[in-house]
């Protein structure tokens, strides 16, 4: 491949919210460009450094020690700008006028569509799919979710423990935007009590209230209940509703951003670091508008168009065993349930 590479300098950045392992994804496109002696430039806050060349020359010893660390050592940033005709123009420009012949994108949907339409303008782009609300549809799996949701489950058995104690009920809001994928796993991983998710209708009487007076009446002492941010009731009024009508006690808690900081785990450093690597391959023979993805355990890479048009659906069989665990729920068990 070395002697007859497609690029010969590219760039990378990190763009939208970020999320762990975008470190060792970074550190990944910059080790393999330096392998095959491709030229790397880092590009400081996302789409907003590009317009305003915010430019990092960087080599295997920029990314020394950073394969743990939480964030983005690039920074990460929203550019309206960018988004219109005249933004994405100007981008194509600064690329052209720095020689930067392909760039690879780290973030999420939002940044994919800002590099589809770099990709348009004749910029080969590469796009690593990081957030931890692992809600992007390309992929079964987005760089930031295990390390998000293992910060979350050791949030919640921390509540655990005094709710334990008190006798209380913890209701948490975690983050997902509109997607439930995150709450979902982590209501499983903390045994909650019940798990609100938007991609789901409730019955507040029946899908709430009803579910904790009969885990009330089953022996339990404390609850848990576990919501995602896309749910349209805010966490305090759940917390107060449940209180009303059932006199336990409860206390709601917002994790907020603690969840897209920490150190990435195993698992988000080694896919990290395999879609940098697989990006950079991709942009050297001459690849462009594609996003890397994992299929399951494989690592794939996908048209940037066809991608953009999936649809992600929740885990259906997920959702039916946490009823049938949580709830005894025959139906849900037999794969009646919604
Ligand atoms: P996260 O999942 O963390 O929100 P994201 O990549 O989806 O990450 P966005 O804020 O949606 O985050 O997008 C990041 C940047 O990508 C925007 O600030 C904008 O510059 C660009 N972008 C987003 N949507 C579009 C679009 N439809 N067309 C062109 N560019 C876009």
């Amino acid at each position: 491949m070395a002697n007859d590479l497609a690029v010969k300098r590219i760039g990378v950045l990190t763009s939208g919210g970020d999320a762990p392992g975008m470190n060792a994804a970074i550190r990944a496109v910059v080790k393999t460009a330096a392998c095959l002696r491709i030229e790397c430039i880092g590009i400081r806050h996302g789409y907003t450094g590009l317009l305003n060349g915010h430019f990092l020359p960087m080599d295997e010893k920029s990314v020394k020690g950073i394969i743990g660390r939480g964030g983005t050592m690039l920074y990460t940033a929203r550019s309206e700008e960018f988004a219109t005709d005249e933004g994405v123009e100007r981008a194509a420009d600064v690329c052209r006028r720095n020689n930067i012949e392909g760039l690879v994108v780290i973030g999420g949907d939002g940044s994919f569509r800002g590099a589809r339409n770099l990709h348009s303008k004749g910029v080969k782009v590469i796009g690593i799919p990081c957030t931890i609300d692992n809600d992007i549809a390309c992929t079964t799996y987005s760089v930031g979710y295990d390390t998000a949701c293992n910060t979350v489950v050791e949030a919640v058995d921390k509540l655990n423990d005094t709710m334990q104690s008190h006798e209380r009920c913890s209701v948490v809001e975690v983050m997902g935007r509109h997607a439930g994928h995150l709450a979902l796993n982590v209501g499983i991983a903390t045994g909650a009590t019940v798990i609100m998710i938007p991609e789901r209708n409730y019955d507040f009487e029946n899908d709430v209230i009803e579910r904790i007076r009969r885990a009330r009446l089953s022996g339990r002492t404390n609850f848990n209940v576990i919501v995602a941010e896309g749910i349209d009731m805010p966490v305090h009024e759940i917390s107060s509703r449940i209180r009303e009508a059932t006199g336990i006690e409860t206390r709601h808690t917002q994790l907020g951003h603690v969840q897209r900081g920490g150190g990435p785990q195993v698992r988000d450093r080694v896919v990290a670091s395999g879609m940098g690597y697989m990006a950079v391959r991709l942009l050297a023979e001459g690849e462009s508008g594609r996003i890397v993805a994992m299929n399951g355990d494989i690592l794939v890479h996908l048209d940037i168009d066809e991608a953009l048009d999936m649809t992600k659906d929740l885990n259906n069989e997920a959702y039916n065993m946490f009823k049938a665990l949580a709830f005894l729920d025959k139906e849900a068990f037999c794969g009646a349930g919604d």
